[in-house]
């Protein structure tokens, strides 16, 4: 069960959380203000609200996990958004990574591959507030060939490899965050598309995400 009631107490441990986040080396004050502003409990079963303001991951159905705020906020920054970007995100999970981005004022267009999350959230109210985000079922692995090119693409699931679909749908310019790697590590790379339509590519931090596994799931 969920409920949907922000309390003076939760925007305190926000603003504590938002600190935490800071503390660790998150610098874009536009990513830290969303974070302060969206209610993250929202996105997690009632169980957890003693703890939802823990900088950590939780369990959201699936097997899946909401991504820690730190990393939210990593992915976020190195994606350096500005207002009214296109952006891809592949994993779609509780839309608390999605919402952050709405939050910045991206047209946000979310993928999921698991029939019940993506249900879940046609039947979440505070979704409403983001009239510019949009859901997908399928496999990120396609990415979205009608709707792009792509500002920016944003992966929150382990991917094994660059999936080639989405560096064609991104921009010239554009940016791709993903975490790489087939273990339970994955290095977090940048990609920046080029005029040619090669990408180069940066490294950053290991991070450990759910796979990004190919194909759908009813
Ligand atoms: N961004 C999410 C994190 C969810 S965890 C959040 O803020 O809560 C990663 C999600 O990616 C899971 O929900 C998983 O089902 C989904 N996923 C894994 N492989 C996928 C694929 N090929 N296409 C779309 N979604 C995928």
């Amino acid at each position: 069960m969920r409920t949907f009631e922000d309390s003076y107490r939760h925007k305190g441990l926000r603003r504590q959380l938002v600190e935490v986040i800071r503390q660790k080396g998150i610098t874009d004050e536009r990513v830290l203000d969303a974070i302060l502003h969206i209610p993250r409990h929202f996105f997690m079963d009632s169980a957890f609200d003693k703890i939802a303001y823990e900088d950590r991951a939780f369990p959201i159905g699936e097997g899946q996990t909401i991504s820690q705020p730190y990393t939210v906020a990593y992915q976020t920054q190195l994606l350096e958004i500005k207002p009214y970007e296109k952006v891809l995100e592949i994993g779609t999970g509780s839309a608390y990574q999605a919402s952050v981005l709405a939050e910045m004022k991206a047209q946000v267009y979310t993928i999921e591959r698991q029939k019940k999350l993506f249900d879940l959230n046609k039947q979440f109210p505070y979704l409403k507030k983001y009239p510019s985000l949009k859901f997908f079922y399928g496999d990120g692995y396609e990415g979205l060939p009608t709707y792009g090119p792509f500002d920016k693409v944003i992966v929150t699931a382990a991917a094994p490899f660059i999936p080639p679909k989405l560096v064609d749908q991104l921009k010239p310019g554009g940016l791709m965050v993903i975490p790489v790697g087939e273990g339970q590590v994955q290095r977090m790379l940048r990609l920046t598309k080029q005029a040619d339509g090669t990408a180069t590519q940066e490294v950053f931090d290991n991070f450990s995400f759910v796979p990004m596994v190919e194909g759908k799931n009813s």
